[in-house]
C-alpha cells in the first residue's frame, strides 16, 4: 500500500494485520487507539497486494437490510483491532452540519444512519467521557479531525467536509468538551486526518464568499485560493478557479479555539491523490467511504 508522505513529517502509521489502516502516530505514542480505514479488506506487506472492496458504511443507493451485517462486522473487525468493538461505538451522520453530540450510555451499538432516533440524527460530531467507547465517522474526501484529552480522559472525533469546516465543528467539539467535561484546550491534541488536497479541491466562487462572509477576508484568502486556467496552447486565461485548503482551514480553527500548534497533527494523505488506496468522492470512486474511528482509553 503505497501513501505519499512528506519527507520529513510522518504524521500516520500504516498497520497491515488482518484488515489494513492507518493511525495517528501523536496520538499512538499518548496511547490512544485510532483508525482511518481504506479500500481495502487485506493486504499484504511481502507481495505488496492485497483485496479491495472494504465496506464500512451503508450508501445512500444501497439496501439498508442487505448491506447491514456486512458494513458492521467490517466496523467489528476494525473496532477489534483497537480492542473495543461495535457493541461500544457511536457513529457520526455525515450531514454536512456543524452539530456537535454527546455520546451517553444509551448511544453504543451496531446502528444504521436510517434507525437513529430523532435526537441522535443531524449530528456531524462526536465526543465523549465514557472509557472505552469508540467514536466511528466516515469520509470520501472530507478529512475527520481526532481530539484527544489526557487530563480529562475524554475524545472527541468530527467530520470535517467544507460545510463543516466553514461552521468550524472542531470548535464545537472543543467547547462542548469545555462545557461537558471541563477540557481546557491547551491540554488537547488533535489531528486532521486523511482527506482531499488542495489541488484536488475546486470550488466555485460562492465558496469563497461564504467563508469572506463567516470568516473575515483575510482568513479566506489564507484557505482559499484561485488557481490559474490555461487554454490549450499552454496560455493562461481568465477563469481560474478557487481551491480550498481544508487541512490549514481546520487547523487555523483548532489553533483558535486554543490547541496548542506543537499539539496538531495534520495528515498530508490525500484521498484524490491516492484514489487506488482510498474511496474518494471527487475521484468517482465513491462504492463506499473510509472509516474514522478514536477509542477513549489512554494507555500511557
Ligand atoms: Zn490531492
Amino acid at each position: 500500500m503505497k501513501i505519499r508522505y512528506s519527507d520529513h513529517k510522518r504524521i500516520f502509521n500504516i498497520h497491515t494485520e488482518q484488515i489494513p489502516y492507518l493511525s495517528v502516530e501523536m496520538f499512538d505514542e499518548l496511547g490512544v487507539p485510532t483508525l482511518y480505514s481504506t479500500r481495502f479488506k487485506s493486504f499484504d506487506d511481502q507481495s505488496g497486494e492485497g483485496e479491495t472492496g472494504l465496506r464500512v458504511v451503508v450508501m445512500k443507493t444501497e439496501d439498508d437490510t442487505e448491506a447491514a451485517p456486512v458494513v458492521f462486522k467490517n466496523r467489528d473487525l476494525l473496532a477489534r483491532q483497537l480492542e473495543s468493538s461495535i457493541e461500544h461505538e457511536s457513529i457520526t451522520d455525515q450531514m454536512h452540519t456543524n452539530h456537535v453530540y454527546v455520546v451517553t450510555e444509551n448511544d453504543l451499538g451496531p446502528i444504521l444512519r436510517t434507525e437513529k432516533p430523532p435526537h441522535r440524527r443531524s449530528i456531524d460530531g462526536l465526543i465523549t467521557d465514557l472509557p472505552d467507547v469508540i467514536l466511528t465517522a466516515f469520509g470520501g474526501d472530507c478529512p475527520p479531525v481526532y481530539i484527544a484529552d489526557p487530563v480529562r480522559k475524554a475524545v472527541g472525533l468530527v467530520h470535517a467536509g467544507w460545510k463543516g469546516t466553514l461552521g468550524k465543528i472542531p470548535a464545537n467539539a472543543i467547547e462542548r468538551m469545555t462545557e461537558q467535561f471541563g477540557s481546557d484546550p491547551r491540554n488537547l491534541y488533535a489531528a486532521i486526518g486523511p482527506g482531499i488536497c488542495i489541488d484536488c479541491y475546486e470550488m466555485g466562487d460562492e465558496v469563497y464568499e461564504q467563508f469572506s462572509e463567516q470568516w473575515g477576508r483575510s482568513a479566506a484568502d489564507q484557505i482559499l485560493r484561485r488557481y490559474p486556467a490555461f487554454a490549450d496552447d499552454g496560455k493562461e486565461v481568465p477563469g481560474g478557479k478557487y481551491h480550498l485548503d481544508l487541512r490549514e482551514a481546520n487547523r487555523m480553527t483548532l489553533l483558535d479555539a486554543g490547541v496548542r500548534d506543537d499539539r496538531i497533527a495534520v495528515s498530508n494523505v490525500c484521498t484524490m491523490c491516492n484514489a487506488d488506496v482510498f474511496y474518494s468522492y471527487r475521484a468517482r470512486r465513491m462504492e463506499n467511504e473510509q472509516a474514522a474511528m478514536i477509542v477513549n482509553r489512554f494507555k500511557v
